[in-house]
């Protein structure tokens, strides 16, 4: 039988185990993704990318081939709307222009573009960097033991199987997460919701649409509760169906136990609002609304990414961002512990960061899923609407990774138009210049931590070099404002992070703020130290998991 060996094994190709096997192979670190398909999406589900993920793609040198893929799909910029019907009364904008209002918040705007689009560019590049990616292939087994897992892999042509052996495995295998059964984790939240179904079809909406351009339209009428999207030539797209009248007049949610090519052709016209327009089903996918996260996302070796790790209804788009981010947490986590610069105990920080967010995330799904289709639910105990920027860029991580400032206000995010700065908080988009070149303070961080300090701030790059020499790591520092490495002409940096001329600020490599010394200028003295080598000796170690200098 034959046998491989790998650092990381990758359970599913889809959205997040492409993602994740990118970030890892921009770590340098060698893994193997299994997949069950024959290759990338056939079908569009996500496509409302937030500003996070493209930022994330933009790391790693793909932004430009994932925008190119997006023009190629959809007018961008579009409206988020509710509507009675297409060609009836628009009932709400949600957004006017999905980017109006957030340009300042990263170098990267939001976009559409479906996972038909976004994976062969993920793949693409993924294997351009070393990966390996095995498709028709099915992880059969998967045993974790206290040095790694084995993994009982079927090819799905030829019925050979082969084992794994991996250090670690990552399970991005979706909503059924055969893993996360197999390992007994069980999910929390609101459970299934819905027998929902994805009806791709072929019809003429040009007329109806007029000149609006329109990203997401969600239905809400009486008869059907769902939302559409429509493709780059108005003549397809695609109607998603959570509910509707069944033929008793009574509103059901068991949709796809009863769609039949005759009700999809009814639900498309009525929620087209055109009941003669002709109509060509495609496609009809089933899958089941449900808002809940798993109880855990690390057992021993084996953690949980993307939907296996939360599932969420598509109200608000945030599933598959949720997974990419989830990938770029783990993989920097990854690479420093398999090669020793992390401390093991680094892993367990991704479950303390990702879970809490994965939590108020879905919770937000679910609170955007019952106000906006399906009131019947029950609004009562729902978690307050928090707009996207804070879903998005806003949200906090707590974990031993992190320095914290005192006091706590105890928030889990907060609105990344004013950003703290604070430890536990992405670091904020600022544009600065660096030799005469615009870029955001976010492109100086991709594969190691970064230390940016103030134009005082030679004390802690000093500091700073000499704790990541005896640590073994790289730490890229950049002095900011008059006369450093990078120019600040507005005063931006030093607002945006909360640091004054003699004051520093730690990003892990993952661009969220480690430990900060704000300085004395900005009038508050936080972290503020004359022990600039033990401040930050201490935080660049705590940053990683490994003993205290
Ligand atoms: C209609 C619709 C619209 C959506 N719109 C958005 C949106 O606008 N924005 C957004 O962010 N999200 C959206 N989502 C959610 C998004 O599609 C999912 O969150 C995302 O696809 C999850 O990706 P994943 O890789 O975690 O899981 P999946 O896409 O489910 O992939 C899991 C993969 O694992 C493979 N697999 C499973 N078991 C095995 C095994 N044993 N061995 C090998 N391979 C295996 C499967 O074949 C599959 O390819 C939408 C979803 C729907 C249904």
């Amino acid at each position: 039988m034959r046998h491989d060996e790998v650092p990381v094994l990758i359970v599913g190709g889809s959205l997040v185990g492409l993602s994740m096997s990118l970030f890892l192979a921009q770590q340098g670190v060698a893994h193997l993704v299994v997949e069950r398909h024959p290759g990338t999406a056939i079908h569009p589900r996500a496509a409302f990318l937030m500003q996070r993920t493209v930022e994330l793609f933009r790391g790693v040198g793909i932004e430009k081939e994932v925008l190119a893929a997006a023009q190629r799909e959809f007018v961008q910029n579009g409206a988020i709307v509710a509507v009675d019907s297409l060609s009836g009364r628009e009932l709400q904008y949600f957004f006017r222009n999905i980017n109006d209002g957030v340009e300042q918040l990263s170098a990267s705007p939001r976009i559409f573009v479906t996972q038909i689009g976004l994976e062969p560019v993920l793949r693409e590049r993924a294997a351009a960097l070393g990966a390996r990616l095995r498709y028709s292939a099915e992880v059969v087994s998967l045993e974790a033991g206290e040095d790694g897992v084995t993994a009982l892999v079927r090819d799905r042509t030829s019925g050979e199987e082969s084992t794994v052996r991996a250090r670690y495995a990552v399970a991005a295998d979706g909503a059924h997460s055969p893993v996360r059964r197999q390992l007994g984790i069980g999910m929390l939240g609101h459970g299934t919701f819905s027998d929902s179904i994805t009806i791709y079809f072929r019809a003429d909406v040009r007329p109806l649409l007029g000149e609006r351009n329109l990203s997401v339209v969600y239905v809400v009428s009486p008869r059907l509760q769902g939302f559409f999207r429509f493709s780059f030539d108005g003549q397809s797209g695609f109607l998603v169906v959570n509910s509707a009248l069944d033929d008793a007049g009574e509103r059901t949610t068991t949709i796809g136990a009863t769609a039949t090519d005759a009700n999809c052709i009814r639900y498309v016209r009525e929620a087209l609002g055109a009941p003669d327009i002709p109509v060509e089903i495609e496609d009809v996918q089933r899958w089941g609304a449900a808002a809940e996260w798993a109880e855990r996302l690390r057992v021993g070796r084996v953690l949980l990414a993307g939907d296996a790790a939360h599932v969420m209804p598509p109200t608000g788009g945030y599933g598959g961002n949720t997974g990419v981010h989830d990938a770029h947490n783990l993989a920097w986590k990854l690479a420093y512990v398999l090669d020793g610069r992390a401390g093991e105990d680094l892993l367990d920080t991704y479950e303390a960061e990702r879970l809490p967010v994965a939590r108020m995330t879905v919770e937000q799904a679910y609170t955007r899923y019952v106000t906006r289709l399906d009131p019947g639910l029950g609004t009562d105990g729902l978690d307050p609407l928090i707009d996207d920027p804070p879903i998005d860029l806003g949200y906090r991580y707590r974990s031993a990774s992190f320095t914290p400032e005192d006091p706590d206000d105890g928030s889990q995010w907060e609105d990344p138009h004013s950003p703290s700065g604070r430890p536990g908080f992405r670091g904020p988009h600022v544009t600065v210049r660096r030799n005469g070149t615009q870029l955001s303070t976010l492109d100086l961080v991709g594969r190691d931590s970064v230390l940016f300090t103030g134009a005082a701030g030679g004390g802690w790059a000093q500091a700073g070099a000499s704790a990541a020499e005896r640590l073994g790591v790289r730490l890229d520092v950049y002095r900011v404002g008059d006369r450093g490495d990078i120019e600040d002409p507005g005063g931006a940096f030093a607002k945006a992070y909360g640091v004054g001329p003699d004051g520093a600020v730690l990003l892990r490599p993952d661009g969220f703020v480690a430990w900060r010394a704000t300085g004395s200028t900005t009038g508050s003295t936080t972290g503020s130290t004359t022990d600039h080598g033990g401040a930050l000796g201490g935080a660049l170690a705590r940053s990683l998991c490994r003993p205290q200098p």
